[in-house]
C-alpha cells in the first residue's frame, strides 16, 4: 500500500471536516482492532466508513466470507479502488444512516455479521441506535469511538455518564472498553482522545419488545435534570397518581431520576406500565 498521505495528496484528496475524517495509519493499531473484533474466517464484516480503506485491508486478512464497507464521500471511491484492488470487498457509496435495514440484511442474505468501524465522531450515537433499535443480526459491533463516549457506554447506574444508551445496550449486550488511543495516532489529528469499545450482543436477556422499551427509555432520559416521574408524564398519557402507586410497588423511589435505574428496573417498570396503562403504543 501507498504511502498514504503521499497517495491522498496525488490524487488530490480533500479531507472533509463534516464527515468526521479522521484516519489511522498505525499497522499495530488496525491489527489491534481486527483483534478485539474476534473475526475469524468464516465472518462476514460490515464496516462503516470506509475512510482510504486501511482498517478494511486488515478485516480483509482475517476473513474469507463477505465484507461489506460503507463510504459516504464519493471522493474517496478512486483511492478505495486503488487500496482494495483485487479483493472481494463490495464497496458501497452512501449515507449509512439512510439505508434500510432490509437492504443491509439483503447484502448478507440474512446471515449474521459483526460491525467495525472508525465511527464519524459526528453520527457514533446515531449509528448506534440503528443498529440496536432495527434489530439486525449483528453479533458483535466493535468500533472507535471519542473517549467520553467510549466511557459513557459502559457507565454504572447513578453516574452522569449514564444513559439511554448505556440501558439499552446493558440489556442485549455486554460492552467492554478494549483500548485507549491516542489523537496522535489519527491523520488528520482530532482534537480528543479515542478508545475502542467491543459490544457483544447476547439478546436473549429480558422478553420484551425491544422497539418500544428503546422507545421508552429514550423518553425516560429526555429531560435529564427532571424527574423521572416527570419524563413519563411528558411523553405519556398517565397521572402523577398512576405512576407513583407503580414505583411504590416496584420500590422505586418517587423522585428517582432516569440514571437511578438499573436495566432490571426499567423492565419491571415498563412491563407495569404497558399492562396496566396500555400507554406506551405511540
Ligand atoms: N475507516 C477509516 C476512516 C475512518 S474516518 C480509517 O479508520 O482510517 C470516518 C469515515 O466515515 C470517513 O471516511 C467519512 O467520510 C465516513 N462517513 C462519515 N459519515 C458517514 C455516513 N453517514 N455514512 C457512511 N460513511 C460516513
Amino acid at each position: 500500500m501507498p504511502d498514504l498521505k503521499e497517495q491522498l495528496k496525488s490524487k488530490k484528496f480533500m479531507f472533509k471536516h463534516k464527515y468526521g475524517q479522521n484516519f489511522l495509519t498505525d499497522a499495530n493499531l488496525l491489527k489491534s482492532i481486527v483483534n478485539d473484533a474476534n473475526i475469524s474466517e468464516k465472518d462476514n464484516v460490515l464496516e462503516i466508513g470506509a475512510g482510504a480503506g486501511t482498517l478494511t485491508r486488515y478485516i480483509l486478512e482475517r476473513t474469507k466470507n463477505k465484507v461489506v464497507a460503507v463510504e459516504i464521500d464519493k471522493t474517496l471511491q478512486p483511492i478505495l479502488e486503488e487500496n482494495l484492488k483485487n479483493s472481494s470487498v463490495q464497496l458501497e457509496f452512501c449515507d449509512f444512516l439512510k439505508i434500510k435495514p432490509e437492504q443491509i440484511k439483503k447484502w448478507f442474505n440474512g446471515k449474521k455479521f459483526k460491525v467495525v468501524a472508525n465511527l464519524p465522531y459526528y453520527i457514533s450515537t446515531p449509528i448506534l441506535f440503528y443498529l440496536i433499535d432495527n434489530q439486525l443480526p449483528v453479533e458483535s459491533i466493535t468500533v472507535m469511538l471519542q473517549l467520553e463516549l467510549a466511557q459513557r457506554l459502559s457507565a454504572k447506574p447513578g453516574t452522569k455518564d449514564y444513559g439511554a444508551l448505556t440501558v439499552l445496550l446493558s440489556m442485549i449486550s455486554n460492552v467492554s472498553l478494549t483500548r485507549k488511543v491516542s489523537k496522535k495516532l489519527f491523520f488528520p489529528e482530532p482534537k480528543v482522545d479515542s478508545a475502542v469499545v467491543n459490544i457483544n450482543f447476547n439478546y436473549n436477556k429480558f422478553d420484551v419488545d425491544f422497539k418500544l422499551i428503546s422507545k421508552f427509555i429514550k423518553n425516560c432520559f429526555m429531560m435529564r435534570r427532571k424527574t423521572l416521574i416527570n419524563n413519563i408524564m411528558n411523553s405519556y398519557n398517565i397521572t402523577r397518581e398512576e405512576i407513583k402507586n407503580i414505583f411504590n410497588m416496584l420500590n422505586i423511589n418517587e423522585n428517582a431520576r432516569a440514571e437511578n435505574l438499573t436495566d432490571v428496573q426499567f423492565v419491571e417498570l415498563f412491563n407495569n406500565l404497558e399492562n396496566i396503562l396500555l400507554v406506551l403504543k405511540e
